[in-house]
């Protein structure tokens, strides 16, 4: 199952001993209420939104559980738009309606569907939120995934086209061009739905908050209890190890990270994971273990993580350092070494000694 698979997270927030207990023990248990929300003991809650485990925890909030109730209405919400799967979501009829008819959906889908439209045409559709019939033949994290005949990947290859997804702001509706073609926003919907829940707690005035969507998407809100900025701990990608292997300071940043080891198979010893190239509509090829952006909003961090992991190291980094000031990079290699964007080279501490931070 991916929801287990996912629970091997390697991106852990540290700081507070209890609360990297906590996310390091996995995604057993922790599921309860607090009655009491303290920064020793916070209120926390456990959802599923998307295959993915999402852990909040709320530090000295009287209003606590009222958040993590609202939050749970928000992301089943979020899942009955956005959901590439469920058969009620505005995305599944979206894509059963491919070739046929527009599709009225909310403003949240439309929302999403734009940024990632956005992202494709800035990355000359590296970014594809149409691999969605890639997607379902690799059906990388699920039993029995194999490389599939060379005439199916033609066909499914055939229907990726951002150009393709036609969208009538004023009718609020999203008409798919060809029939056969297949929406999915696995590679950001997540930072979508992170974006939504740190808005909102913020809008509540809460002063202290953790959101971590499957480990590879976190954003905090506001500092820590005791008035620190969050230090966010990466652990080796390669997470049979389970050890971290260096730390960022967050100050208002979001991190997002993709990578190869979450959901992967290997066939003829060859590692096929997640994170399709719309060029060949197989796995990316490259020199790259992971991609780790921290930027300002949870939903570009994780589309560009994504992205970036497609493009490779040196086209990866170039393109990082001309996005924006705010967005920095984290690139770490196969063999181990550790390239960071201007903005992260004299911030990011190693701190395993297998790991080598080019200068
Ligand atoms: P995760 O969701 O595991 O954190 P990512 O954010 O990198 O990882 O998203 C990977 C998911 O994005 C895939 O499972 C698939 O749904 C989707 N995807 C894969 N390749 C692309 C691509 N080139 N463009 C857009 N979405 C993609
Ligand atoms: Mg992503």
């Amino acid at each position: 199952m991916q929801r287990t698979r996912k629970c091997r997270k390697w991106v852990v927030i540290m700081g507070l001993t209890a609360m990297l207990m906590t996310l390091l023990s996995g995604c057993g248990g922790n599921a309860g209420n607090k009655e009491k929300t303290t920064a020793a003991d916070p209120a926390s809650r456990q959802y599923y939104i998307f295959d993915t485990v999402v852990n909040i925890k709320l530090y000295e909030d009287p209003k606590a559980e009222e958040h993590l109730d609202h939050i749970d209405t928000m992301l089943k919400t979020l899942d009955q738009e956005l959901s590439r799967t469920l058969e009620t979501s505005q995305l599944y009829k979206v894509n059963q309606e491919a070739g046929k008819q527009a599709v009225e959906v909310s403003e949240d889908t439309m929302e999403v569907l734009k940024r990632s439209l956005n992202y494709a045409q800035e990355t000359d559709g590296l970014f594809d939120p149409t691999v969605g019939g890639l997607v379902d033949l690799w059906d990388i994290g699920h039993e029995g995934a194999h490389v599939p005949a060379p005439e199916d990947l033609q066909r499914e290859l055939s229907l990726v086209g951002y150009k393709d997804v036609v969208m009538d702001e004023a009718k609020q509706t999203v008409f798919l061009k060809r029939p056969g073609m297949i929406l999915d926003l696995g590679g950001i919907g997540k930072g979508y739905a992170a974006d939504k829940i740190a808005a909102y707690l913020r809008g509540e005035g809460v002063k202290s908050a953790l959101v971590d969507l499957g480990g590879s998407s976190i954003i905090v809100v506001g500092s820590k209890p005791n008035g620190d900025s969050w230090t966010v701990g990466l652990q080796d990608p390669d997470s049979s190890r389970g050890t971290i292997m260096g730390n960022i300071r967050l100050n208002d940043q979001v991190i997002n990270t993709s990578g190869i080891y979450e959901r992967y198979f290997i066939e003829d010893g060859v590692m096929y994971h997640h994170i399709l190239d719309p060029r060949t509509g197989a796995p990316a090829q490259n020199e790259l273990k992971s991609v780790t952006i921290l930027t300002d909003n949870a939903t570009d961090a994780d589309a560009l993580s994504t992205v970036v992991y497609v493009m490779g190291l040196e086209k990866g980094m170039e393109f990082v350092e001309n996005y924006n000031e705010e967005t920095q990079a984290l690139f770490i290699t196969k063999d181990n070494k550790i390239y960071a964007t201007t903005g992260l080279k004299d911030t990011f501490k190693v701190t395993d000694e297998q790991y080598s931070l080019v200068e």
